[in-house]
C-alpha cells in the first residue's frame, strides 16, 4: 500500500484497488500541539464511535466505509483502527454546524453579530445555545494555514448553488441527529464538522470520521454555563494540568509541551471510553 498522507492523528494510505486505507493513532491534540503521549485506545475508541455514527447515518445519507477487515499486509496492530473506504472526489469545503457558541464562531459574532454571514441576536456569550443550528462552512485551508470562514454565497459560487443548499441541509441533518442523541445521553455536541465527497455514480458521501471528539466539541450536559470556556468532554484533565504549575509549561512561549503523567493520561482514556459508551450504548472491549 502506499502512503498517500499523515493529518495530526491519523495516516492515509491506498490501497492496489484504488480504495482508501485511514489508519487512526492514538495521538492527542490539545492547545494546537501535537502531544508527545499517546492515550492508549484513542485510535480504536474514535474509529469505532465513528463507524457507529456512519450506520445511525445511513437513512440521511451514504458513507464512504467499505470495510473494517485488515487489508492483506497492514499489521495486526491497526486491527479496530483502520477503515478502508471509497476514495472520492471531496467537495473542497469544511462543513461545519454549530448549536452553542464558541470558538472562531465567537470570534466571527463579536465582530460582526453573525457566524459565516448568519446573522444572531445580540447578547449571546460564549457557550451560549443557539436558536436553532446553523451552517458555518470554512475553506479546506492547506496545511500550515488557517481554515477561513465562508459565507454561504461564497460556498454557492464554489460548488453552484444546487450543490451548496444540498451540502447545508446535509450537514445540519447529520449535526441535528448527533446533537439530539448527545443531549438524550448527558453530552452536548456543541458543534461539527463534517467531509462530504462525490462518489463516481455523482453519489454525494459522508466521509472522513464523524461525530467523533476530534471532528466536534463535546461538553458535559450537567457542567453547561453559558459565559465562559466549557469543560472540554475528553481532554478536560489534558488541558488543566498542562496549565498548572505542576507541568511547568509556558502556552505563551510556544514550546512543545512536556509528557502527560501516567493518571491524566489514564483519566482521559476513560473519558474517551465513557463518550463511546454513552453515545452508542454499548461497552468498550
Ligand atoms: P488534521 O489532522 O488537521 O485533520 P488533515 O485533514 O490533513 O489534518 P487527516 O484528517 O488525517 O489530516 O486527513 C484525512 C484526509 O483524507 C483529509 O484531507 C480528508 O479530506 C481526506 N478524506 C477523508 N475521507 C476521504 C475519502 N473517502 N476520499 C478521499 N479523501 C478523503
Ligand atoms: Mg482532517
Amino acid at each position: 500500500m502506499k502512503h498517500l498522507h499523515s493529518g495530526k492523528v491519523r495516516d492515509l494510505y491506498e490501497l492496489p484497488g484504488g480504495e482508501l486505507l485511514m489508519v487512526a493513532r492514538d495521538t492527542i491534540s490539545a492547545f494546537d500541539h501535537v502531544l508527545d503521549t499517546p492515550v492508549p485506545d484513542k485510535g480504536r475508541i474514535l474509529t469505532q464511535l465513528s463507524l457507529w455514527w456512519f450506520e445511525q447515518l445511513a437513512d440521511l445519507l451514504p458513507n464512504h466505509v467499505i470495510s473494517t477487515d485488515l487489508p492483506d499486509g497492514a499489521p495486526a496492530e491497526w486491527a479496530g483502527r483502520s477503515v478502508v473506504a471509497r476514495r472520492l472526489d471531496m467537495v473542497k469545503v469544511e462543513c461545519v454546524a454549530r448549536g452553542h457558541l464558541t470558538g472562531s464562531g465567537l470570534k466571527d459574532y463579536q465582530a460582526t453579530g453573525t457566524v459565516c454571514g448568519v446573522p444572531l441576536p445580540p447578547g449571546l456569550v460564549d457557550g451560549s445555545a443557539l436558536p436553532e443550528p446553523i451552517f458555518t462552512p470554512t475553506t479546506k485551508a492547506p496545511v500550515g494555514e488557517h481554515d477561513e470562514p465562508m459565507t454561504f454565497e461564497q460556498v454557492e459560487q464554489a460548488v453552484g448553488a444546487g450543490v451548496a443548499a444540498r451540502v447545508r441541509e446535509l450537514t445540519l441533518a447529520v449535526f441535528r441527529r448527533g446533537a439530539e442523541l448527545g443531549r438524550e445521553r448527558g453530552i452536548i455536541v456543541a458543534d461539527t464538522k463534517i467531509e462530504l465527497g462525490w462518489a463516481p455514480d455523482g453519489e454525494l458521501v459522508l466521509a472522513d470520521e464523524v461525530l467523533t471528539p476530534d471532528s466536534s466539541r463535546f461538553w458535559p450536559l450537567d457542567g453547561w454555563e453559558p459565559g465562559h470556556a466549557q469543560p472540554s468532554f475528553d481532554k478536560q484533565f489534558v488541558r488543566d494540568w498542562l496549565l498548572s504549575p505542576a507541568s511547568g509549561w509556558d502556552r505563551a512561549s510556544g514550546a512543545a509541551p512536556p509528557p502527560l503523567p501516567p493518571e491524566i493520561i489514564e483519566r482521559t482514556r476513560a473519558k474517551y471510553v465513557e463518550a463511546y459508551e454513552r453515545l452508542t450504548g454499548r461497552a468498550f472491549a
